[in-house]
């Protein structure tokens, strides 16, 4: 076999395995660090992630407007200081932005927020949610060195002030001295759950031309990785 077939059916069989539908990957470790930075003192906020609920909705893995924004939020799982966070494959929509750059979603004041499995899952995963569970919290965007910046950026500072709106969110649960978060990822998928199917020749074809996708979408988002 040629270099360069070995090349492409490695890529191929890689993007199989990722072109499946939405998955989760809490990134707790990390939720946890920016949410017991120093700026929080003596009362560090324990992110806690729950048990995961599938939901089978295949309109919604590829979510393009508000309204299926607001649909996949209508159905908040558990009582209302849980938050949830959904994994989707792909966002283009939120708030009135309509943009491939979008990659989250979050609710300013409320307990919702959405992301792409994909960045989830990458080096920018943890500010991801730490950044939409801001909005959540109450946190309005904020421009510069910060974690409520609207782009990726690798920051993650929360400042005083955040710091204080965030323990006015009902979100923010204590007892004695000890402050934490409940939040449970929900994952959208096109069917139940079963054993993954043997790879078929449709899937390596369609691994084909998400790698042609996976290219162009990594240039756009080289540019601007908007987190709305
Ligand atoms: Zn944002």
């Amino acid at each position: 076999m040629s270099w360069f077939i070995k090349r492409v059916l490695f890529c191929a069989l890689w993007l199989v395995a990722s072109a499946q539908a939405a998955f989760i990957t809490s990134n707790e470790a990390e939720l946890d660090a920016i949410y017991s930075q120093a700026n929080f003192g003596e009362r560090p906020i324990d992110i806690r992630i729950g048990s995961a609920t599938e939901l089978v909705f295949p309109e919604l893995l590829d979510i393009s407007s508000d309204a299926e924004i607001s649909q996949i939020f209508s159905q908040h799982v558990g009582p209302a200081n849980v938050v949830n966070f959904y994994f989707v494959d792909s966002i283009s929509a939120c708030g009135g932005q309509i943009s491939s750059s979008i990659v989250g979603c979050g609710e300013y004041f409320g307990n919702d927020f959405v992301v792409e499995s994909s960045y989830a899952a990458g080096p920018y995963g943890g500010e991801l949610l730490a950044h939409e569970l801001g909005h959540n919290l109450g946190l309005p965007h904020l421009s510069g060195a910060y974690l409520m910046n609207p782009f990726l950026n690798k920051q993650t500072l929360i400042t005083p002030a955040e710091v204080t709106r965030i323990f006015n969110s009902p979100l923010v649960q204590s007892l004695n001295d000890y402050y934490w978060i409940d939040i449970n990822p929900v994952l959208i998928v096109a069917e139940a759950s079963q054993v993954s199917e043997p790879v078929t020749v449709g899937l390596f074809m369609l691994a084909l031309v998400m790698l042609a996708w996976r290219h162009h979408r990594q240039v756009a988002a080289s540019t601007t990785i908007i987190v709305s």
